[in-house]
């Protein structure tokens, strides 16, 4: 391998999903308290939307619906399948997410090819609201389930593969021990 390459690490693997969502990232992170104990995310507005668009696309990509969740009931209320096994993959998983974020004028003003600054969410945050969306668009039934995680955040500008012409994101997933078809 060269010096200069990053590769991530390729297990033997079969793709199941590949979507691009187009919206406004957000980062999933600090959460803030309302009151009484209930406790959301203290960028919700623009964090809610961000899932709802990945599990549409999702969804709409596999064939898969929502779990739809019952207090203590053990199965899903839409297609009486168990929670546990509500999802396309069983076993291990691997992510892939390439997140484009809004260049802002500072930035450009500055000539930045990167968004290494936090005004965009840190990488992580971005790539737990991504698996988060994923599991509730039964792609996996478990966040626990993926074990190979790359996540790069980038501009449009950025010189890399998968970039989009406006903010949003590029999302692979594979389902781990499998030979390619
Ligand atoms: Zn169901």
């Amino acid at each position: 391998m060269s010096e200069t390459t990053i590769a991530p690490a390729a297990p033997p693997a079969t793709r199941i999903l590949e979507i691009t969502v187009i919206g406004t990232p957000a980062g999933q992170g600090a959460l803030s308290n309302k009151g009484g104990g209930r406790m959301v995310h203290s960028n919700h507005e623009v964090l809610l939307p961000w899932r709802t668009a990945i599990t549409q696309a999702a969804t709409r990509a596999l064939g898969t619906h929502q779990r739809v969740r019952v207090k203590k009931q053990p199965n899903c209320r839409a297609c009486g399948k168990p929670n546990r096994t509500h999802g396309v993959i069983a076993g291990p998983v691997a992510v892939q997410i390439v997140i484009t974020v809004e260049r802002s004028e500072a930035a450009a003003k500055r000539g930045d090819l990167w968004p290494d600054n936090r005004t965009t969410s840190d990488v992580d945050h971005h790539a737990r609201a991504v698996l988060d969306a994923l599991c509730n668009a039964s792609v996996y039934p478990d966040d626990g389930q993926v074990v190979v995680l790359e996540t790069q955040k980038v501009f449009s500008i950025t010189p890399v593969p998968d970039t989009l012409p406006k903010p949003g994101a590029v999302i692979r997933v594979w389902k781990i021990g499998v030979p390619a078809a």
